[in-house]
């Protein structure tokens, strides 16, 4: 069959309309999901100030509101002390925000917190103490107790003159810090890194967190020691101001906010890895199109076939004559043309059988079918491959015989006639048979510019001759 003819092009229509909705749709779907994860990474914004004011800001305000409370100030300044009233403000302290309270009265050379115990400011264990004292601000933040690290949050008490008289403070376990960062990092796929002006990381979703080391000198964790930072750095200046929120993006694709906490001096951290994982959707949607293209092609081929082989039966089925099942005259057109392109050659035959309205009167139709049949598979039988064989009307067939002159055809024709004059038809109502006849105009003309209507006529007029000279005789047109 043609390719390149109407229906084929449609199917490719079909194909390529199929192939680009179904990228368009995948495209959009995976927009879509994308679009999805980024807002999922926005609604992580609003929890993570929530942790920050609950976790970070709260403790500091509790310490700064004990530090302004003025029955804090006078007692700091009044030469005794009551210290068990102490401890029961401490610990409705410690009940109310549940975290560990405490006071450091510099006048009394005395820390006391919320589980009553005391230390002297002038012993080893109050070493912050005197370390912060010196420090320029009011608010403090400290990692401190190295059997249980804490993170705690002082504030200086200064009398209504401004002198120093000690700290309220407020001390958070760093696994309580350690816990309530990894939850949230594990439900919005981000690490977070707290870190004081020197750039030390004072608190972090990530394991760095947990070790107990963090007031021992050795043990701090700068900035600059991760990888991340470092990456961020050789590429971008960063603005370690404490202004404003800036982004960074790394060679790696981690997308790196930074955002100032004013109130204690620090900066934060959010390394999260969106851009890697936008990059694995467009692995996905590639690979998943690839596979879909393949099988949307083998599909389309499968339908092209099978669309062709019952294009090719209808076609079939139209150019077939029904009672002998030999090609029609439209069959016989087209094959002429194909012969015309790759012959040089062609003799065409006219058969006509002989007196066969006597066949259908003395015997009944259904006979002259029958005849009809047996005379039409007689005629193909003998022909060669490339030979074309057709019912041309009522009891009338075509011959293309290509590469055949017309007496080599008037040989073959010959051999075929003779066979047929010898065939005994029997008549079912009787035990006697009759037989029949064919004649036959054989023409054959130079191929150039000639139609299948040219050989026919000419056929024809042979064919007449045979019938005028007696039927039962092959004759060349000449
Ligand atoms: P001639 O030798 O001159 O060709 O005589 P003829 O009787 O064969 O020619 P004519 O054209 O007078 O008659 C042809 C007959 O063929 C007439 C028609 O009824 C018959 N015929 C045509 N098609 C069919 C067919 O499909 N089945 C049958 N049974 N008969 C058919
Ligand atoms: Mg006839
Ligand atoms: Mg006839």
């Amino acid at each position: 069959m043609k390719f390149g003819n109407k229906f084929d092009r449609y199917i490719v229509i079909i194909f390529f309309v199929t192939i680009i909705t179904v990228i368009l749709t995948s495209y959009l779907t995976f927009k879509e999901i994308i679009n999805s994860h980024n807002k999922q990474q926005h609604s992580a914004i609003t929890p993570l100030f929530s942790l920050i004011t609950s976790e970070i800001l709260r403790p500091l305000n509790v310490a700064n509101f004990m530090a302004n409370n003025q029955l804090i100030i006078d007692y700091a300044n009044s030469d005794k002390i009551d210290k068990k009233y102490l401890v029961t403000y401490l610990e409705k302290i410690s009940q109310s925000y549940n975290m560990l309270a405490f006071i450091a009265l510099a006048k009394h050379d005395l820390m006391i917190d919320s589980n009553a115990k005391e230390t002297m400011l002038s012993s080893k264990d109050a070493e912050w103490f005197h370390r912060l004292k010196d420090l320029p601000g009011d608010q403090f933040t400290d990692i401190g107790n190295a059997e249980d690290p804490h993170l705690y949050f002082d504030n200086r008490i200064l009398n209504n003159d401004g002198e120093f008289l000690g700290f309220t403070g407020i001390g958070i376990d760093l696994n309580y810090f350690a816990t309530k960062f990894a939850e949230y990092s594990q439900r919005f796929g981000f690490e977070l890194y707290f870190v004081d002006q020197n750039n030390v990381i004072t608190l972090s979703s990530d394991k760095i967190m947990k070790t107990e080391g963090h007031h021992r000198k050795d043990a701090i964790t700068r900035l600059n020691d991760l990888p991340w930072y470092q990456s961020l750095t050789q590429n971008n200046t960063v603005d370690t101001r404490l202004s404003s929120e800036v982004m960074y993006n790394t060679e790696e694709g981690l997308l790196i906010s930074q955002m100032p906490i004013q109130e204690l001096n620090w900066r934060m951290f959010i390394v999260s890895p969106p851009a890697s994982d936008q990059n694995e959707y467009w692995k996905i949607f590639v690979s998943r199109f690839v596979i879909f293209f393949l099988i949307i092609f083998i599909f389309f081929i499968l339908l092209l076939r099978i669309l062709h082989y019952f294009k090719s039966r209808l076609v079939q089925d139209s150019e077939t004559d029904f009672l002998t099942q030999l090609p029609n005259r439209s069959h016989i057109h087209w094959r002429f043309d194909d012969i015309v392109q790759k012959n040089t050659t062609l003799s065409v035959v006219l058969a006509d059988i002989d007196n066969f309205k006597q066949i259908n009167d003395t015997y009944g139709h259904l006979v002259g079918d029958d005849v009809l049949r047996i005379i039409s598979d007689q005629l193909s039988q003998t022909l060669r491959q490339i030979d074309v064989i057709g019912r041309w009307g009522g009891e009338e067939f075509v011959m293309l015989l290509p590469d055949t002159t017309a007496s080599q055809a008037h040989v073959i024709i010959e051999r075929i006639r003779e066979k047929i004059a010898n065939i005994s038809f029997p008549i079912s109502t009787t035990s006697g048979s009759f037989s029949i006849t064919v004649s036959f105009g054989i023409c054959e003309l130079p191929l150039q510019n000639k139609t299948l209507k040219d050989y026919i006529s000419c056929a024809d007029k042979a064919l007449y001759k045979a019938k005028h000279n007696g039927r039962n005789q092959s004759v060349i047109f000449n």
